[in-house]
């Protein structure tokens, strides 16, 4: 697989410059080996996407190598379909592990056998207190823990109780074993953490081989150690986990000595990007699944319509740095904006249609015009789009009253059609309540291909499609999936973030469009073909609208009281 175009990266972040150095110093003999270590307990979000680019990127920019590995040491969430869906959305992201596929569960055994070590060594021992009596034990951040009861056992007796916890003679939470590191530690990590607890559950793996599983601060520094990690990019949380990774490393005779380095989460504007929050939305049916194209999952953005390339785009501009910050979703937006601007040919799709009649048009006839498939790429060539007596427009492009700034079709005005003819407003045709059914029309011969002899330009091009010709397709509009910019924790989710259009019109050419095929429609967005899809009944996703309408919305509110914005 090939691996993806660096060239955008300009300035080193603060990890690369550390590992540059670490490279001229020859250290770790000039390897760099890193790893992406996602617990298969969900499925990856945009956040991962950071992660990833940055693991697999840093390797890939020195010659390196980046692993795989699954961190699969809680097995009461993690599953098989969490682990698939986690390689299907690397290798779509564009990167590879080759043969580096790992597994935290492979490293049981070895994990136990280090843990006697320590027993051996008398850094770690048997504690038969509570869940609950051991975190009263352990102090807050202003006040010292206090030295569990069980904390002096002789080795021999920790190193039989251990052996027995293995054996499956006890109950969940009845012992665990810690190591002895420092109860009166300033940083809590250090007042002798857990290593290993008692879990009777079946690993999706390891099946029922083991009953006890070690914890993860635990497990992490030293599958580094064993795979030969040499810069271990972590998220900042991890920050103060750092001494006790390092405690394990230098207590241990662990074949090489990797370094953790934290960096900021990645955190996007009104959506939310932590695994259990997301699990959450999909356990309660706030959405349809991981993949629902509202959702900041790597599933749901490629369900959405983005790229790969867009996402990597994205991860490269945000870049990398120390300190947390929050990332507008419509940075997001715009990298995926300015991908489909190169590569989406353009089409006519009408999402609300609106009957238009042209009087003078001749009954029966077709007329098949040029359209241009992408203006930004004169190889993508041009396309014939059938023109006839009966068309659909956009309902908001017709206003009865048109305000000051509406220049669109209006009684008595004249528009553009794109690629078509110049057409004119002669009637309104309403229903017995009111609503108009119908627009009357007459169209100048003369303009045949939107330009006018005697130079007449009219203010508005409206998209359109000819009624007998165009194909019925349902669209799936979607908005932001959180109505605040930081969502709470019970926050619901904005109840428009999804609109359905059942009745949408599209022009033929899409008629044997298939899922995930991309397009620009015209003035409205840019939009994929759906999962759903079929050859007969066609669904659309929204993947983004043209031009980023919420920061409009935002600065008119601001202003409070400005005209409404109707130009085309
Ligand atoms: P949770 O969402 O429950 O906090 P997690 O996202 O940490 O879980 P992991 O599977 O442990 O889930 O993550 C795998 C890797 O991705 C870790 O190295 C983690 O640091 C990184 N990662 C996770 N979330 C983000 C994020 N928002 N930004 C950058 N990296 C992230
Ligand atoms: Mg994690």
């Amino acid at each position: 697989m090939k691996m993806p175009d660096l060239e955008a990266s300009s300035s080193l972040d603060f990890i690369r410059v550390r590992v540059a150095e670490d490279v001229r110093a020859n250290k770790n003999d000039g390897r760099v080996h890193t790893r992406f270590p996602p617990e298969p307990n969900g499925y990856l979000h945009i956040g991962h996407a950071k992660s990833i680019c940055l693991n697999f990127g840093v390797a890939a920019e020195n010659n390196g190598l980046c692993n795989l590995r699954f961190d699969d040491t809680n097995p009461s969430k993690e599953t098989v379909e969490f682990e698939e869906s986690i390689k299907t959305d690397v290798h779509w992201l564009g990167f590879d592990w080759d043969d580096r596929l790992y597994y935290a569960s492979d490293y049981f055994r070895k994990l136990y056998e280090y843990a006697v070590q320590l027993v051996k060594d008398g850094k770690a021992y048997v504690d038969s207190l509570t869940a609950d009596e051991i975190r009263e034990h352990r102090g807050t951040l202003t006040e010292a823990g206090r030295e569990s009861p069980y904390r002096n056992r002789p080795v021999g007796e920790n190193l039989h109780l251990f052996e027995r916890m293995r054996a499956g003679e006890f109950e969940d939470g009845t012992h665990v074993l810690r190591a002895k590191i420092d109860m009166a530690s300033p940083n809590v990590n250090m007042r002798d953490p857990v290593l290993f607890r008692i879990m009777h559950v079946t690993h999706y793996r390891a099946g029922t081989q083991w009953v006890i599983y070690p914890m993860y601060d635990y497990a992490h520094p030293i599958s580094d150690a064993l795979e030969g990690i040499t810069h271990s990019l972590c998220t900042l949380e991890f920050e103060d986990h750092r001494p006790l990774y390092d405690w394990f490393l230098d207590n241990l005779p662990v074949p090489y000595r990797p370094v953790q380095i934290e960096f900021a989460r990645l955190n996007l504007s009104y959506t939310v990007l932590s695994k259990r929050k997301l699990l959450t939305l999909v356990h309660e049916g706030h959405v349809k699944g991981w993949d629902d194209p509202r959702m900041p999952t790597l599933s749901g953005l490629r369900r959405r319509g983005y790229t790969p390339e867009a996402i990597r785009n994205f991860c490269d501009a945000i870049g990398v740095a120390k300190r947390d910050a929050v990332v507008d979703v419509a940075q997001l937006e715009h990298a995926i904006r300015d991908d489909l601007n190169r590569r989406s040919s353009r089409v006519m799709a009408v999402l609300r249609p609106l009957r238009v009649v042209i009087e003078n048009y001749p009954e029966g006839q077709t007329e098949e015009l040029d359209a241009v498939n992408n203006p930004e790429d004169a190889s993508a060539g041009t396309r014939k789009v059938p023109f006839s007596k009966v068309l659909y427009i956009e309902r908001d492009d017709f206003r009865q009253d048109p305000p000051k700034q509406f220049f669109r079709l209006a009684p008595g005005r004249e528009v553009r059609l794109r690629y078509a003819y110049f057409i004119t407003c002669k009637e309104v045709v309403k229903d017995a309540s009111g609503d108009i059914v119908e627009l009357r029309c007459t169209y100048d011969p003369a303009t045949r291909g939107g330009d006018s002899p005697d130079g007449r330009s009219p203010k508005a091009t409206l998209h359109w499609v000819s009624a007998a010709h165009a194909v019925p397709a349902e669209v799936r509009l979607y908005d932001r999936l959180f109505n605040e910019e930081r969502p709470a924790d019970d926050a619901p989710i904005n109840p428009s973030s999804l609109e359905l259009l059942a009745s949408c019109q599209v022009e033929p050419s899409l008629k044997n469009a298939k899922p995930g095929d991309r397009f620009q429609f015209e003035r409205q967005g840019y939009f994929c073909v759906d999962l759903d899809s079929k050859p007969d009944a066609l669904v659309f996703n929204r993947t983004v609208t043209l031009r980023d309408t919420w920061a409009k919305i935002e600065k008119k509110n601001l202003k409070r009281g400005g005209n409404s914005g109707t130009g085309h």
